[in-house]
């Protein structure tokens, strides 16, 4: 037996090693893994170049959990180690890769910490072994044993069988490792795709004999394989048909709702990235996702937090990236800055884009119909991504209260037509709640304008993001003045009131409303407007929208209203004008503004109830 120091430096990286990042230490089962599918595949790709001539066989990896004993071993049939190799690749090669590792990252968050390797092993284990025999015929086997410090011990084994064993003794405070629960749901997120066959013991399966009456259900014992090995995204775009892509959606994520619809990605230069990425059913909603995007490197599971990797607003989308050129053990600021990790995220907004602009060239109906759960991820691209905005202008959609979607041109094109010229600016209404500026909505149809429906959480960036990115529009709330001013037309309505008559109904009006923060008015509307209508200034509600969503007091702005008293209208240019008794007058006046108050859901309270009160009178 030989005895030695693993390393001539004096520091024992062991406690770093333990200690490294306490919350991943589950990664050892992906590396210990990852190099029993990386001896697997270097065996067989010496096979095919004629280097190894004996018998493959079965080259499945095999996880056994010894609970008595207390060990974890992985088990692979690859190309094993000569004992010279042990001494080369574990003393040596390993060791000085995962100390530096160590070194350069002890304070740093790495992705997925990728690259630690073997030695991740004593994160989880007081005592290794690594029995091993390597795939040259007459060479014995050795096996090496090291305690968590700087010696080790070097043998021969008397091993028969080609590959590896690393056996792990877990350690005390690490025992959740000796669960299968545990074991498998570490399998099941980190070894899921590997590209070889992973068995962890058995499980029942029922298989059925005979035929027809004699048709018999049978509970038998299987290999209990824990992956998929040749995974969807691996495969050509053109052998797949939409079933094969949406059971792979189900085999990423278990019992989600179907995706919407789904992007290939498979490029090989400049660099090499698979994956298929899938729009799913957003429902106008930003939330945090629970099915995230899955980063892989060739197969293995790195993490599912890639927000370093794509574009934020792609981070809605679902399914997996795999690509080897990504710089995994690298910290996650550097990525960023990363060029490859740049034209990886330039690539994969440009493939988003490309295949939105072909759905809707293709079938703009069908598009039109997925607006709901498409909408919002473009918005919110548009906003974030300079490239994705410009190319988004073209399938972008305004939807109008009627349900007739419209491109930004058209729209534009559409309201121009209908525009004098009086006004600088295109200008468009939009109602952002239909149910509540009903009566606005309609005042504005009967003026024959059309009115936009903008009802999502992201729409009211997504407006302001337009008029400042779109030459010449702006966008005003349908509410936010009267209909004759929201787009002034040529052609003024002229009063049918006398300048005293108007003074006396201001005077009237003056007298009841006495709210700071409203201004009153007299205008000449249609008498088929309604007799008085509260206003909301764009500018100024927009000025307090911005303050609640920055968390500042809502007090800090004054709400601002207008109340515009329709000089045109019968109820007060006759019937008001009319009135004797200055009480009648007062209550009539009272009436009419909370009339205009609870069209506006502003009326609130006792105000409330003493008008239903009134109302009721009235009827009477
Ligand atoms: P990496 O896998 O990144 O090279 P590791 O520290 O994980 O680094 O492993 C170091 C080396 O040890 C590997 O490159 C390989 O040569 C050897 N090795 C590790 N595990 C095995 C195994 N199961 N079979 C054969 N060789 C192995």
């Amino acid at each position: 037996m030989q005895k030695g120091q693993i390393s001539v430096q004096t520091e024992n990286i062991f406690p770093i090693i333990k200690q490294f990042l306490y919350s991943d230490q589950e990664i050892f089962l992906r590396e210990l893994v990852s190099n029993a599918v990386d001896a697997t595949t270097k065996l067989k790709a010496l096979a095919s170049k004629g280097i190894f001539k004996g018998e493959l066989g079965d080259m499945t990896i095999e996880i056994i959990l010894d609970s008595e004993n207390k060990t974890l071993t992985i088990r692979d049939k690859g190309i094993g180690m000569t004992s010279a190799e042990v001494e080369k690749y574990l003393n040596q090669v390993a060791f000085s890769s995962a100390q530096e590792f160590l070194e350069k990252y002890k304070n740093e968050a790495i992705i997925g910490h990728f690259g630690l390797g073997f030695y991740s092993a004593f994160m989880v284990a007081d005592k290794v072994e690594v029995v091993t025999k390597t795939y040259k015929k007459t060479v014995k086997a050795a096996k090496w044993t090291c305690n968590g410090d700087t010696e080790y011990t070097l043998e021969e084994s008397s091993k028969k069988e080609r590959g590896t064993d690393i056996i792990l003794h877990i350690s005390e405070d690490s025992k959740e490792y000796l669960e299968e629960g545990r074991i498998q749901t570490l399998l099941s997120k980190y070894c899921k795709f590997l590209p070889v066959e992973i068995k962890f013991g058995t499980k029942k399966e029922t298989i059925y004999e005979g035929e027809g009456d004699d048709k018999e259900a049978k509970e038998i014992e299987v290999d209990n394989i824990i992956n998929n090995p040749n995974p969807a995204w691996k495969k050509q775009p053109r052998s797949l048909k939409d079933e094969d892509y949406k059971q792979f959606y189900n085999e990423l994520y278990p019992y989600s709702t179907p995706p919407l619809f789904w992007i290939h990605l498979n490029i090989d230069f400049p660099f090499n990235l698979t994956g298929i990425l899938y729009f799913p059913k957003l429902n106008n909603n930003l939330e945090v996702q629970k099915n995230k995007i899955q980063l892989y490197s060739n197969q293995v599971y790195v993490t599912d937090d890639v927000k370093e990797i794509v574009p934020e607003f792609l981070t809605l989308l679902h399914g997996v990236i795999d690509s080897p050129d990504i710089p995994l053990n690298v910290s996650r600021s550097y990525l960023q800055s990363d060029q490859n990790v740049k034209k990886i995220t330039g690539y994969i907004t440009k493939k988003v884009a490309e295949k939105l602009a072909k759905l809707f060239k293709k079938d703009r109906e069908e598009f039109e119909s997925k607006w709901k759960d498409l909408g919002v991820f473009i918005k919110y691209g548009m906003l974030s991504e300079e490239k994705f905005h410009e190319k988004a202008l073209k399938f972008a959609l305004l939807k109008n209260t009627e349900g007739k979607f419209f491109t930004i041109d058209e729209y534009k094109e559409q309201i121009k037509a209908n525009q004098t010229d009086k006004h600088e600016k295109i200008i468009m209404i939009y109602s952002n709640n239909l149910a509540e500026h009903d009566s606005f909505i309609a005042s504005a149809k009967n003026y024959g304008y059309d009115v936009l429906e903008f009802d999502t959480v992201i729409d009211n960036h997504f407006m302001q993001h337009l008029e400042y990115k779109t030459e010449g529009i702006t966008f005003v709330r349908v509410d936010s003045d009267i209909v004759s001013n929201l787009v002034q037309k040529d052609e003024e309505q002229e009063s049918v009131l006398s300048e005293k008559e108007q003074e006396k109904i201001k005077a009237l009006f003056e007298s009841k409303i006495n709210q700071p923060g409203t201004s009153i008015s007299l205008k000449p509307l249609s008498p088929d407007d309604q007799p008085v209508v509260i206003t909301r200034p764009e500018f100024m509600r927009r000025m307090k929208e911005m303050q609640a969503l920055q968390g500042m007091q809502s007090d800090a702005f004054p709400d601002s209203y207008n109340v515009v008293i329709n000089t045109n209208h019968s109820l007060v240019a006759e019937k008001l004008l009319k009135m004797r008794s200055e009480e009648k007058k007062e209550e009539f006046v009272t009436h009419l503004y909370n009339l205009a108050l609870l069209n506006q859901g502003m009326l609130k309270g006792a105000e409330l109830t003493s008008f239903i009160n009134k109302s009721i009178e009235f009827l009477k």
